[in-house]
């Protein structure tokens, strides 16, 4: 009999493909379960982009000790970007964890796990970053957990060392996966259901261009990566994320031209609107050469959907600054925005900066984006009143019974009475409310 796996993932979609790829890799020997009670192994898949996360991670832990007081069978291990950033320090500062693995030393689990060592109290820690490690290509053994969206990853690290993030430190310089693993990975998830594919990176743009460091030579850069994803049989939409705007070029735009399965949607992280913070946040744009890319990605595709990250708050932020940051949101019109208060994160360069700004004028300038956000979002949406569109159908309604949810090419949550027998399939649907971060539609016959 398998044993069971219990998994609690913090963080982003490269956490939550990291978290997948565990349970795919122990899946012969051990079942993924929802009740840590009932678990053998627990993984706490961890986060380090923002202090809460960190802080969850703790308490969470202290949970998990009191059931290993209930079951001392119970193995304990932390994964992600606090293991690999902290260590051997965990263990010193919570005996009772087995095992710590930074992204890279996830692949041995089930080495580790499987060997006798795990049944003794030895303890493991792997958090080496090689930067000639290649990502490894893991059999699929089950549907993907969003049945209908099959995330896969084409690239691990960063080399862009923004000033607020610890990313280049925890994940390591750009490796890019092996295009024919990539092309693999994205067969077996069309196999197993998939119609939608999602190509994972921290960079996706640069994709191909370095690896550990060193430039790659005659590799496929990102857009001939798009051409060969569209390409698989089966694919009905691709997306892909995060894109950085200096990496984002013509080659970018042209695909959204001639692929048929590239979705129109681009998540593209502006951070601020003013060129003074960005050049503090090292992100080598200016709010000018980020209107640019706009300009023309509208132009390639006209009617795209944008949606971007936002910080408010750096250190020396300006009440001129944040203006910027207002009109920036006022031109590009963004359908959706993800908006965070800057938290110094230790060991980063903007973390020594001066001039922090104090809480209750981050708190004032957040609320103030949000508003102006709503008000916009809602307009953006509303443009797609009375207009029929496609979407995928990728799940039963949460909200009512009776409804199905599925989303359009421009990514937006589309709301509709249907039957569970739509699942996975496309259909038009006619908009008839947007609300504020999803639509109402309907079936143009009756179903
Ligand atoms: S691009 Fe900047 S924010 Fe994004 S992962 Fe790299 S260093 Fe972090």
């Amino acid at each position: 009999m398998r044993k069971k796996l219990f998994i609690a993932t913090f963080g982003c979609q490269m956490n939550d493909y990291d978290s997948l790829t565990m349970a795919r890799l122990l899946n012969p020997t051990h079942e993924l379960s929802d009740a840590p009670e009932n678990a053998d192994l627990i993984i706490i898949n961890t986060c380090s982009i923002r202090e809460k996360a960190e802080h969850k991670l703790y308490s969470l832990a202290g949970r998990y000790r009191t059931l290993k007081e209930k079951n001392p069978g119970l193995k304990i291990a932390i994964t992600g970007c606090v293991a690999q950033q902290e260590g051997e320090r965990l263990i010193e500062r919570m005996p009772y964890v087995d095992i710590v693995l930074g992204p890279q030393g996830i692949y041995s689990l089930p080495e580790i796990v499987n060997s006798n060592g795990v049944g003794t109290d030895k303890k493991i820690c792997i958090n080496s970053l090689d930067p000639d490690f290649s990502i490894p290509l893991v059999k699929q053994t089950a549907p993907p957990p969003d049945q209908v969206r099959a995330s896969v990853t084409i690239m691990q690290g960063c080399d862009n060392f923004c000033t607020y993030c610890i990313v280049p430190y925890v994940r390591g310089r750009e490796i890019s996966r092996d295009p024919s693993h990539i092309i693999q990975e994205i067969r077996d998830a069309v196999e197993l259901g998939a119609r939608e594919i999602i190509l994972l990176g921290q960079n996706v743009n640069s994709y191909g261009r370095k690896h550990g460091g060193r430039p790659l030579k005659d590799h496929p850069g990102f857009s001939q990566l798009l051409e060969m994803a569209d390409s698989v049989p089966g694919v009905k939409r691709l997306r892909f994320t995060t894109s950085h705007p200096k990496d984002v070029d013509e080659s970018t735009a042209r695909c959204y031209r001639e692929l048929s399965s590239l979705c129109e949607h681009i998540h593209l992280p502006v951070q601020s609107g003013s060129t003074a913070v960005l050049k503090r946040m090292n992100r080598h744009y200016s709010r000018e050469e980020y209107l640019e890319k706009i300009a023309m990605l509208k132009e390639a595709c006209p009617g795209i959907t944008i949606t971007t990250d936002l910080i408010v708050g750096f250190p020396g932020e300006t009440e001129k600054d944040f203006e910027q940051t207002i009109s920036l949101l006022e031109e590009v019109r963004y359908d959706q925005i993800f908006v965070f208060k800057y938290s110094p994160r230790p060991g980063t360069p903007a973390s020594r900066l001066p001039d922090q700004i104090p809480p209750d004028v981050k708190t004032r300038r957040i609320e103030t984006v949000l508003k102006l956000q709503e008000k916009i979002g809602l307009e953006q949406y509303a443009k797609l009143e009375g207009k029929e569109v496609e979407i995928l159908v990728e799940a039963e309604g949460r909200e009512k019974s009776g409804d199905m949810q599925g989303r359009t090419r421009g990514n937006h949550v589309v709301h509709f009475p249907g039957s569970p027998d739509l699942l996975g399939k496309l259909v038009n649907v006619t908009i008839e409310r947007a609300c504020k971060h999803s639509l109402r539609g309907r079936l143009p016959y009756p179903n």
